[in-house]
């Protein structure tokens, strides 16, 4: 950003330096003794219409001296009159009048061989001008002499600086004021072309309203100079005519909806805007008035708006200013820039000033500085508009960020939490609930695993299938609870009896229970029942009901004795085994 910001300021001191540098000489060339006679000039006013003879014979008493060769009568209605004598010289002069807006201008060259007459003005078209420039100019061929009468009138402010001028001199004043209003108007022609490309880019609307103040701006000067006459309109009397009031309410109109946008006044301070907006609509009316009421009108209208609405602008700026915004800083310096010039191009035009570069540049530095500054003020705001969105965009990816790392580990929380859940019921689907011994959906899945296993190892398998000899009267006489407190510990008891690891205790259903011994052949298994039963016999099972003892009944089988192709058949071969140790007297194993 401080970056992009000082890249800017020299970037606009570079083009400020560059037009005053140019104007300089400019304003020298106009100042030049040598390129300029010294005239007499007199002058009178009339409410009438004149003509040359009933001028030439007024009473001397009828014309006053003029008391500079820069005559200015402010806005009157009366038609003007000025004479001077001119001495014969043996080169040709031009007649220069360097101001644009006279509507009508009369010049006769009265010489003892004859007069001559040129009309001028305004109200003319550009191409009737006997010399064609912006401003007014007529030659005087070598050895002209005699009296020069100029007539004039006009609704716009009545000045008239005369001067006779050598042809150089005269080409002079032209080259370097064309060069000068050239990079002035090349300067707000670039800055309009720039920002609407700016608008066009970015849809933002003060770039939009930037770029048409510009060239309105532009259109107002181009009027004031009589150069949209010179070279834009020169066909158009009506546009010659109300160029001034048309292109300045729409400055003005522009002006103060590029200011609202600027400043963002909506969202900062309702009734600064809410005046914007009025000074935006006296300026639609302003320019309803120009484009159908007359100049004089128009002009008044145009010229009480703009004094309020300039110093409104300023406390607009200043406010915001105050507010800490740092381009409503360089805004208020631009408009100070424009007031400044303003203010002392009126000190000269009223004779407070008496400087010829401060009347014809004054405007042009000071409006030209303004649109700069303008633009810079534009670019800053936009590359902090920029920064804050950046923030706004990191501010929120970071947050989005902590809301994600807040989620997932919630939701890795969950996941265990559901993991655990998952475990357990898994457990709880294998596990038999009184005992906590494998269940028979486990036993039978196990079972099958591990008959698969010794085929392809060809390694033995044993199974022992147990059943709890008379518990039916066991529950009858002791309840239920006895009988379940004896099966909980008689599970634990063939848990411990199965030692290996790979070995597998379950209950098969009610008093039934089903011993899975890996890699053990029949003899192994027997050995293995005989001790089981044994210690069944010889154990104590505390019971609410007291101490109680049971027997077990053991079918017990093994595939080293024989080979099974399935699970069913091995099932049925343990269980036939455990009917037959029940059927010869129970408390005995049966090996089958
Ligand atoms: P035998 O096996 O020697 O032929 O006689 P038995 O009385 O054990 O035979 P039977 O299969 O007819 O009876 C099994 C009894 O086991 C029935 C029931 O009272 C008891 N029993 C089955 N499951 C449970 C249990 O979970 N808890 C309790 N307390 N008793 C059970
Ligand atoms: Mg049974
Ligand atoms: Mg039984």
């Amino acid at each position: 950003m401080t970056k992009a910001f000082s890249l800017n300021v020299s970037k606009w001191l570079v083009t400020v330096f560059t037009v005053l540098f140019f104007l300089a000489p400019a304003a020298q060339a106009e100042l030049s003794p040598t390129s300029q006679s010294k005239l007499t000039i007199e002058y009178t006013d009339s409410e009438q219409n004149l003509d040359l003879e009933t001028a030439r014979n007024l009473p001397a008493a009828r014309w006053l001296s003029l008391k500079t060769d820069r005559a200015s009568f402010g806005y009157t209605s009366d038609e003007y009159w000025f004479r001077f004598k001119l001495e014969s010289k043996p080169y040709g002069r031009i007649l220069h009048i360097a101001y644009p807006l006279l509507d009508e201008l009369t010049i006769y060259v009265v010489q003892p061989e004859g007069i001559r007459t040129y009309h001028m003005g305004d109200t003319l078209p550009f191409s009737e001008r006997p010399i064609p420039t912006s401003e007014f100019a007529v030659s005087l061929p070598e050895n002209t002499r005699g009296e020069i009468y100029i007539k004039t009138n006009t609704t716009s402010s009545m000045r008239l600086p005369i001067a006779v001028r050598t042809e150089v001199g005269f080409f002079e004043t032209q080259m370097s004021r064309r060069i000068a209003e050239g990079i002035y108007f090349g300067v707000l022609l670039c800055m309009a072309v720039y920002n609407f490309f700016g608008f066009i880019a970015s849809r933002e609307s003060e770039f939009g309203l930037y770029s048409l103040y510009t060239l309105f701006f532009a259109g107002l000067m181009l009027s004031l100079e009589g150069l949209g006459f010179h070279y834009l309109w020169p066909n158009s009397l009506y546009l010659q005519d109300k160029g001034i009031p048309i292109f300045g309410s729409l400055t003005f109109l522009t002006g103060a909806l590029f200011a609202y946008q600027l400043l963002e006044l909506k969202r900062y301070r309702y009734t600064w805007g809410r005046g914007l907006m009025v000074m935006a609509f006296l300026s639609a009316i302003s320019l309803l008035i120009a484009i159908f009421a007359s100049y004089r009108i128009s002009i008044h209208v145009l010229l009480s708006l703009a004094a309020p609405g300039c110093l409104f602008l300023l406390l607009v700026g200043a406010y915001m200013w105050r507010k800490g915004f740092i381009y409503a800083r360089i805004f208020t310096l631009a408009w100070c820039s424009l007031l400044i010039s303003v203010v002392a191009n009126s000190l000269g035009y009223l004779g407070i000033i008496d400087s010829m570069f401060i009347q014809r540049h004054a405007i042009m530095i000071g409006s030209g500085i303004e649109i700069l500054l303008l633009s810079w003020v534009l670019a800053v705001r936009y590359s902090e508009q920029r920064t804050e969105r950046l923030k706004a965009e990191q501010r929120y990816n970071r947050e989005l960020e902590e809301n994600v790392d807040e989620r997932t580990f919630e939701l890795q929380i969950a996941l265990r939490e559901l993991q655990d859940v998952n475990t357990e019921l898994e457990q709880k689907n294998t596990e038999d609930p009184l005992t906590g011994l494998y269940n028979r959906g486990y036993f039978q899945q196990h079972l099958e695993r591990e008959l698969r296993r010794t085929l392809r190892r060809e390694l033995p398998l044993a199974l022992l299938m147990i059943d709890v000899d008379h518990f039916k009267p066991v529950n009858d006489t002791h309840g239920h609870l006895a009988g379940d407190q004896i099966l909980q510990q008689l599970a634990k008891l063939m848990q411990r009896h199965a030692k290996r690891a790979a070995d597998i205790v379950c209950r098969y259903g009610g008093e039934e229970f089903a011993i899975i011994l890996p890699e053990t052949d029949v003899e192994e298994a027997e050995t293995f029942a005989k001790q089981l039963l044994q210690q069944v016999r010889d154990t104590e099972f505390k019971t609410d009901s007291g101490l109680l003892k049971i027997t077990i009944s053991i079918g017990v089988i093994s595939t080293s004795v024989r080979i099974f192709d399935n699970v069913d058949e091995l099932f049925k071969a343990a269980d036939d085994a455990l009917y037959s140790a029940k059927n010869t007297g129970r408390d005995r194993i049966a090996v089958q």
